[in-house]
């Protein structure tokens, strides 16, 4: 294999992978160099939710054009990711309802199908829910989840089939800068060459920045999530939620619901760190939690309990853009939600690396330079952090 091409990119989970489709819809040839395999990451452990639901404008129309792929997923990228509708409940404490109800109108300008419900309205949809602390909630009818690990694949099938390499087994080990540039990168098997290197290393990818020298505020986080399987008297399925008040979401798959909990999310740890089981302690939370809810989940029985890492940035949201030497890209730091928004990212950072601005959705308020700018971003009508 020719060891040069247009564009490097490190890490194959679903944002290395969405972008090197997109570049290659354009013609551009990228290499996609991964430690491990294709979705070894955050990407692999995903809980895949596809909700459009966010305080921040720029977050839902990133979500809401990555909505249509999802929707329409073999006509726009061949293959499969996975797409379950099951409809989407928001759900965010008492106090919070004001809020809810003005990025609900914030959505529906956007063009976003979602309505305010009731209780009542969340009792017929999911009849085994707890609905008495309900005020509002918003109901994306069209919502669901998705397969995080066929999405990566399907957009790097894709992508292989205009001219992307993917390299497995092939860590980054550093970056070749000569006179203020990037010119490759050095790796378990040999150097590579390229004018433009883009660092898709979600949890990782805080060492890749050091590689080029660059000092950006950026930590990994761990979550852990739970497969419950559920008792028959909730029923054949439930829409996917988000619950704020009890600090939790939660969606079906197939008779097992996935429950992640928004705290004990540990930051700073190391990423190789072990990820087939659970933290001790956090089976007996999200059980607790989940039956907050839905008290008749006391009957389920546990399936499996697994974790994951991403990276996260002080305000939880990605770093997007150019840093450091001349031809070096951030494309990482999703904090916990940048599944659902891969499609759209890798569209528009397709934008700004060839064009010099993306314009499907303006990446601008996720430079990476915002920090020092002390631009962190924060919604008009904000929540708190999702992760506490
Ligand atoms: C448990 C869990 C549940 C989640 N649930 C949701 C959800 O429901 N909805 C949602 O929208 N988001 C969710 N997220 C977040 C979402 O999964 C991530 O934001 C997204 O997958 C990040 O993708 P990525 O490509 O940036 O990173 P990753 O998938 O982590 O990929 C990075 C890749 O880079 C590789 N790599 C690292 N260093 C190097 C190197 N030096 N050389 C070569 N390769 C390297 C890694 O091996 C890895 O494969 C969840 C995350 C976790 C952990």
């Amino acid at each position: 294999m020719n060891n040069t091409a247009d564009v490097i990119i490190i890490g194959a989970g679903v944002h290395g992978a969405s972008l090197a489709f997109h570049l290659a819809q354009r013609g551009v040839k990228a290499i996609i160099l991964e430690k491990k395999f294709v979705a070894a990451g955050a990407t692999g452990r995903s809980s895949g939710l596809v909700r459009m639901h966010y305080d921040v404008r720029e977050d839902s129309e990133l979500a809401w054009v990555s909505f249509q792929y999802f929707r329409n997923w073999k006509e726009i990228v061949g293959g499969d990711a996975g797409f379950t509708r099951t409809g989407f409940i928001q759900l965010v404490a008492h106090e919070d309802t004001e809020k809810l109800k003005a990025n609900v109108k914030m959505h529906q300008e956007i063009g976003i199908p979602v309505v305010l419900i009731k209780a009542d309205d969340v009792k017929r949809l999911a009849p085994s829910f707890i609905t008495d602390d309900i005020e509002l909630a918003a109901y994306e009818p069209e919502s669901g989840y998705a397969m995080p690990s066929d999405t990566a694949n399907a957009f790097l099938n894709a992508a292989k089939k205009k001219g992307a390499h993917l390299v497995q087994d092939c860590a980054v080990t550093g970056i070749i800068v000569s006179g203020g540039r990037v010119k490759g990168v050095q790796t378990a098997q040999g150097p590579f060459e390229a004018p433009i290197i883009v660092n898709a290393a979600g949890a990782w990818a805080g060492k890749v920045n050091e590689m080029v020298g660059l000092d950006l505020p950026y930590d990994t986080w761990r979550h852990d999530t739970m497969f419950v399987a559920r008792p028959r008297q909730v029923g054949p399925s439930h829409p996917t939620v988000i619950d704020f008040a009890n600090e939790m979401y939660f969606r079906p798959e197939g008779n097992l619901t996935l429950v992640g909990l928004e705290d004990g999310n540990p930051l700073g740890e190391s990423p190789d760190s072990d990820t087939d089981h659970a933290k001790k302690g956090f089976v007996e939370r999200g059980i607790d939690r989940i039956c907050r809810r839905i008290p008749i989940m006391e009957n389920g029985a546990l399936h499996s309990a697994h974790g994951g890492y991403d990276g996260i940035t002080p305000d939880q949201h990605p770093l997007l853009g150019a840093a450091g030497p001349d031809g070096f890209y951030l494309d990482c730091g999703f904090s916990g939600t940048g599944f659902k928004t891969s499609p759209a990212v890798g569209l528009c950072m397709s934008e700004l690396i060839l064009d010099g601005k993306s314009k499907t959705v303006d990446l601008s308020i996720y430079r990476p330079q915002r920090f020092t700018e002390k631009k962190l971003i924060v919604g008009e009508h904000p929540y708190s952090s999702i992760w506490k």
